[in-house]
């Protein structure tokens, strides 16, 4: 790219999965963009994260992009969850195939971005000093990129190689015959923990409160089996358009209260030895609202657990008590809980004895001192906003996003901001990004603002902002669909919950993700779009 063009009309920031969506719609319409990225490499999440075991939770058919033929007919997803190698190749596959490199910065970290409202334009603050200037800014900023470590004394003074597993080392580490700690029991310490325990000389992870784990059921995709997956994938797409969670799972609609305890017991054996989301998302739909419904599924989960962990005692640590099966994001494993039954991996209780620091040599807990060569946290993210906040985002009158927010994010569909003209955020808060399978919702959402460009375009606009009150409307809906969750009770970060960041620990909820589904969602995207943007502030 050449340094000394400082404007275009569009400004993409992150070439993870959204950005790369965005630059292939922004580029076939012919418009001027420059997508700028931190990294050296395309990829956003699939960049980052190499930890061993990171792989897909979503069917890998389903995780694609549906919008081109080409990669469609051409790409062979081997596993039917893919693991982080084999993304990092997809992305970068799709970026040569859709020719996206040439409009892409690379080593280009955003700092900020400050609205002109006299050229009706963005300045964005880049990383040394320089700026660009562009009329749109199209945040791909990922939600879960901003990683976090725990609030804990000495986590400097490690000796040994420490790392979050979001920035696990680039050309990896050799773990064989080492002494390891992992710290977290999420989505990503659960994958990792499986993984890494047949290598490592001892392995302790460190448990603070555990989580309803199921079977992932991971297999391998055949040649056969891809070229019949080819020739349904509309019908995949189709599948995956109705679904609330984007996912090929349809919820259960029997009713959990219209079949006997034995019935339902038999229903869920069949849906726990399926692959994937499966058990939560083909469910019951009352396993999300109905405490009773919820309670009786956890027991079943729970039997499963004390099947498949030999020490009773240990089982019972690995039983959440206090939050039921699928209020928080269901972590898939590979042998997650057999892992415990290895006599090289220890489970320490950070509940039972917290911890108290780090040391020069390890993790200390109330109670004992582990000597550790390597430790991993696997300790979560400021999710969803954190991005955001990072940055220096100045709206009209210089307003700070991140003051905006700070008692929750506010937006209009979880793509518009008032008081921040045109800023178009893909996988923002308040959008369906979190609760739908990733790339079926951004999709969405970048066919919704190529639409709102072309609308412009079209009639000669330059500016956009969504008015007061369909940002007011937007918010509360989004707090209504909480209300009727069990989910919002959670500790997790559908809830903005992260012990580590000071004032968002477990207490006030914050409104972070639309739950009313996909195919709502959808739905509302287009009733906007067909009324010609009524609700937003053209000119
Ligand atoms: P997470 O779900 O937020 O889990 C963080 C874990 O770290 C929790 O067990 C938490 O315990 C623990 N923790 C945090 N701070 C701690 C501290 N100071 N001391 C001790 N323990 C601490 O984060 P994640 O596992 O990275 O997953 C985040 C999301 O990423 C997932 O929900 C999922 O959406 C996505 N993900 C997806 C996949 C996939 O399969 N595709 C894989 C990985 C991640 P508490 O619960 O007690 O706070």
């Amino acid at each position: 790219m050449d340094d000394a063009v400082t404007d275009t009309e569009v400004v993409v920031v992150g070439t993870g999965v959204s950005g790369l969506a965005a630059l292939h719609h922004l580029k076939a319409r012919g418009v001027d963009v420059v997508a700028l990225e931190r990294n050296p490499d395309v990829g956003g999440t699939w960049y980052h994260n190499r930890y061993p075991g990171c792989r897909f939770d979503s069917e890998s058919y389903t995780y694609g992009y549906s919008f081109s033929q080409e990669v469609l007919r051409e790409w062979h997803w081997k596993e039917r969850y893919s693991p982080q190698p084999e993304n990092l190749r997809y992305l970068r596959f799709v970026t040569e195939k859709l020719a996206l490199r040439d409009v892409i910065r690379f080593n280009t970290t955003v700092t900020g971005a400050h609205w002109e409202e006299s050229t009706r334009t963005w300045v964005v603050h880049i990383e040394g000093g320089r700026s660009i200037r562009s009329r749109f800014l199209m945040t791909c900023l990922g939600m879960l990129s901003t990683p976090t470590m725990p609030r804990v004394d000495g986590i400097d003074t490690f000796e040994g190689p420490s790392f979050h597993t979001f920035d696990w080392p680039k050309d990896g580490i050799d773990l064989r015959g080492k002494r390891v700690g992992v710290v977290g029991t999420g989505a990503t310490g659960v994958q990792a923990i499986a993984a890494i325990a047949p290598e490592v000389a001892s392995l302790t992870v460190f448990q603070r409160r555990p989580n309803w784990h199921t079977p992932l059921g991971n297999s391998e995709i055949t040649v056969e089996e891809m070229a019949e997956i080819r020739s349904r994938y509309d019908e995949i797409f189709a599948l995956c358009a109705v679904s609330p969670g984007g996912y090929v799972h349809q919820p259960d609609r029997r009713g959990f209260h219209s079949l006997t305890a034995e019935q339902r017991r038999r229903f869920w054996e069949e849906l726990y030895a399926q692959p994937g989301f499966a058990v939560w998302l083909a469910n019951f739909r009352e396993i999300f609202v109905d405490r009773e419904a919820n309670a009786e599924f956890s027991a079943f989960v729970a039997e499963k657990v004390r099947e498949r962990v030999h020490d009773p005692e240990l089982a019972e640590k690995l039983i959440p008590k206090d939050h039921g099966f699928g209020v928080q994001r269901v972590p898939l494993e590979t042998n997650y809980y057999e892992v415990y039954n290895r006599d090289n991996v220890r489970l320490v209780d950070l509940q039972q004895t917290p911890m108290v620091g780090v040391t020069l040599t390890g993790i200390k807990t109330t109670e004992e001192d582990f000597e550790l060569d390597v430790i991993v946290y696997a300790t979560g993210f400021d999710a969803i906003t954190g991005p955001y906040e990072q940055l220096d985002i100045r709206g009209v009158g210089g307003r700070l996003l991140k003051d905006k927010w700070v008692d929750g994010p506010e937006t209009y569909l979880g793509l518009l901001v008032r008081h921040f003209p045109n800023l178009l955020m893909v996988a923002g808060p308040q959008s369906s990004s979190s609760s739908v399978n990733f790339p079926r919702s951004i999709e969405a959402q970048v066919d919704w603002c190529m639409g709102l460009l072309d609308h412009l375009r079209r009639n000669g606009l330059t500016r956009l902002e969504p008015t007061a009150e369909a940002e007011r409307e937007w918010v509360a809906y989004v707090a209504h669909l909480y209300e009727k969750l069990l989910m919002r009770e959670a500790r997790s970060w559908f809830t903005g919950y992260n012990s580590n960041i000071p004032g968002r620990e477990h207490g006030q909820v914050r409104h972070v993700m639309f739950n009313g589904g996909q195919p709502k969602y959808r739905e509302i995207l287009d009733a906007v779009a067909s009324s010609d943007y009524r609700e937003l502030v053209l000119s």
